[in-house]
């Protein structure tokens, strides 16, 4: 599970003036205090803004681990193809017709059509193709069809993707394809009703439906194991004969020219490992890309998970299932990083307190689990990320997903403290809390404790709230019995831990944070995003697709209609703006607490009637006439809703064919880095 930066107020602001000191004793801690020698932000285009981060501690890592954490670099983007053609089958063709086009095209380059034609190629390489990474609804170039066509004739035919002979047909298809808004619009479509499988666009299943994809995998269960995620790394397909099968992504399978790479690099990273646990994880890791079974996948992972003395570390598979409307189908990302030793301190004392958290959670006593075990959290310092983790990335990680591991063997929780840092430094020139804050009150408390309230929610919700809470015997994992609202609901309960707890004396006894004015902080932030500021994503006319985005209406509206009565929350019009703001925080967490225990119940139960009730009616609507005057609001501001991250790149310093240092530079030009990734990375043909 991953957590993706809104975005969240809560960290806005803070460096300006004095205003930072999070409560002397834990500020060195808590590392509320961004540094702005690194030149942090970069360009802007369309609803896209670029930042870089720095690879702090990267100096101190020894010869060997540098060297690690390069095969382990190269082994991330060596994947990155893969997330291109898993989300929409024209993809590759498509980014590569841009690639050439920019290597080849002689004509004008200052032109107005060229700068259109250089924004959508740069919105293509944000998202990963050609549906916007967020909404997943396909976009549109602004420059003509007549002039991208004149851009494919004018480039040397060599550098296409395919024959010039012919290109004609080729191009006519990626054309419409291109252009047409109604031809294939959408890659996950989680509308009730219809079809989720065969109504997504992406590239997950060929010709089947859902039902069909359903019994496929009920007829592979064995009763008698423990479930492994059926499905994670395959497409499924009905093929010429009418008969379903899976084309696993592996060694010799589908994808196999980029993961073929992959192994390569993480062969080499095995031999460098820095621990007997580390190295074990990895020839785990090879082993599963290597047989396809997930299984394998699963051996990996209670491996991985007891790789916890290790400084650096790796995620790297077919991990998240959001892009898929029905949550099987595993993206494929990668991070890498090491561990930032003094950050890890704070999330460190919280994961201590574990036990104490479950025990006094709010959850019936049957959904508790008796010991919560194997938490393990840090703050990392990122090195690279790549696939469906870049260049839009999450802020905090906790995983493995397959919920029989974690109960057993327990989770990582990881916080990625640089990119964090980076998003506080931009957040910090935003004037969105001006906008959209009730009053100066509201403003002053986000200044004071906004950065260590998001740091501290990140935390509660990785650490202790995704592993907070077990099912009822004989329920099905929630991607099966609460099927598409699965991971809108598992992200709410993580969530509501966390606000729960956030108002909680506990965690100022425990020294991680001065007041519970954090916690009230929190909140203000969490309403404000849930029933207003988030909106600013959509455009007039769209409901809630997204998981996150579903989830933290779904806690802030539902907060707001039971609490009604009481005025606990309340919306306000000012100047013909509205508002919103929390009167009784009290009220409000013994809210939060209740609608815990009620999606816990759901979840542990695997009650998909209840779940689906929950989050159609508070997680999906959204007031059409709020939302216009929130997107009128916001494009006054002239802020972009979305950021996402240029990559460091390490470079080896080479004596023979040895490698003796690693050095890291910060490149700072997104198009060029992506053209070099194009080059270096492109290990995957137009169709697959
Ligand atoms: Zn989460």
């Amino acid at each position: 599970m991953k957590i993706k930066k809104l975005f969240v107020m809560s960290i806005t602001l803070s460096l300006l003036g004095s205003a930072c000191k999070q409560g002397g004793s834990q500020s060195n801690e808590t590392k509320v205090q961004p540094k702005e020698s690194f030149e942090v932000i970069n360009e802007r285009f369309a609803d896209l803004q670029m930042l870089r981060y720095e690879v702090e501690g990267f100096n101190e890592l020894t010869p060997k681990q540098k060297e690690l954490a390069y095969y382990l670099y190269e082994a991330a983007l060596c994947g990155r193809d893969i997330i291109y053609d898993q989300k929409y089958k024209h993809n590759l063709a498509i980014r590569k017709t841009i690639t050439a086009i920019y290597n080849g095209y002689k004509g004008d380059r200052k032109s107005e059509d060229w700068k259109k034609f250089d924004t959508y190629a740069k919105r293509v390489w944000f998202s990963n193709g050609i549906h916007h990474h967020y909404s997943n609804l396909k976009f549109v170039p602004e420059c003509s069809r007549e002039y991208f066509k004149t851009l494919v004739m004018e480039t040397d035919a060599a550098q296409l993707p395919y024959p010039k002979e012919g290109m004609g047909n080729i191009f006519e298809v990626l054309e419409e394809v291109i252009f047409n808004p109604a031809v294939d619009p959408k890659i996950v479509n989680q509308a009730e009703g219809i079809d989720n499988v065969a109504q997504s666009n992406n590239n997950f299943y060929v010709g089947v439906t859902k039902k069909e994809v359903d019994a496929y995998y009920d007829k592979l269960k064995d009763p008698g194991e423990n479930q492994p995620e059926w499905g994670l790394n395959s497409q499924l397909v009905k093929n010429a004969n009418g008969k379903i099968e899976e084309r696993v992504w592996k060694v010799g399978g589908m994808y196999t020219q980029a993961i073929e790479k992959i192994v390569f690099w993480l062969e080499k990273a095995i031999a460098v490992a820095e621990t007997p646990e580390q190295k074990d994880a990895l020839e785990k890791l090879v082993k599963y890309y290597k047989t396809g079974d997930v299984h394998d996948w699963d051996t990996y992972n209670i491996a991985w998970n007891q790789d916890v003395n290790s400084r650096l570390d790796a995620v790297n598979g077919f991990i998240e299932v959001y892009l898929d409307a029905i949550g099987r189908k595993g993206s494929f990302e990668s991070v890498v990083s090491l561990k930032d030793m003094e950050a890890s301190k704070r999330i460190e004392k919280i994961s201590k307190e574990a036990q104490w958290f479950e025990d006094n959670s709010p959850i019936l006593p049957q959904h508790k689990k008796d010991t919560v075990t194997g938490i393990s959290a840090k703050v990392i310092t990122v090195i690279v990320e790549s696939g469906d983790a870049a260049p839009s990335t999450p802020i905090g990680i906790n995983l493995p997903n397959n919920r029989w591991v974690r109960q057993e063997h327990g989770s990582k929780s990881v916080s990625l403290g640089n990119i964090v840092n980076s998003y506080n430094i931009a957040a910090a020139k935003s004037p969105v809390l001006k906008e959209f804050a009730y009053n100066d009150e509201i403003i002053k408390r986000q200044k004071e404790h906004g950065v260590l309230a998001g740091e501290l929610h990140t935390d509660m919700h990785e650490v202790i709230g995704h592993a907070s809470g077990k099912l009822e015997k004989g329920v099905a994992v929630p991607s099966v019995s609460l099927e598409q609202y699965a991971s809108t609901l598992e992200e709410a309960r993580a969530d509501l831990v966390a606000l729960y707890y956030i108002m909680d004396q506990k965690l100022v006894d425990m020294g991680v944070m001065p007041s519970l004015e954090v916690g009230k902080a929190e909140y203000d932030n969490y309403i404000m995003n849930g029933l207003i500021i988030q909106l600013t994503r959509l455009q007039l006319g769209e409901h809630l697709e997204e998981a996150h985005m579903r989830n933290r209406q779904l806690v802030a509206k539902w907060a707001y209609e039971k609490g009604k009565a009481e005025n606990v929350i309340e919306m306000v019009k000012k100047d013909g703006k509205t508002y919103v703001k929390v009167n009784d925080y009290d009220k409000l967490r013994k809210l939060f607490g209740q609608l815990l225990q009620e999606i816990q119940t759901i979840v542990s139960k695997g009650d998909f009637e209840a779940g689906k009730n929950l989050v159609e009616t508070y997680g999906v609507k959204v007031d059409q006439a709020l939302l216009g005057e929130v997107l009128d609001r916001f494009k006054k501001l002239d802020v972009a809703p979305y950021k996402g991250f240029i990559q460091p790149k390490l470079v080896p310093v080479m004596e023979g064919d040895k490698i003796t240092d690693v050095k890291v530079e910060y490149p700072t030009d997104f198009g060029a880095q992506m053209l070099e990734y194009d080059k270096n990375y492109g290990f995957l043909p137009v169709k697959n």
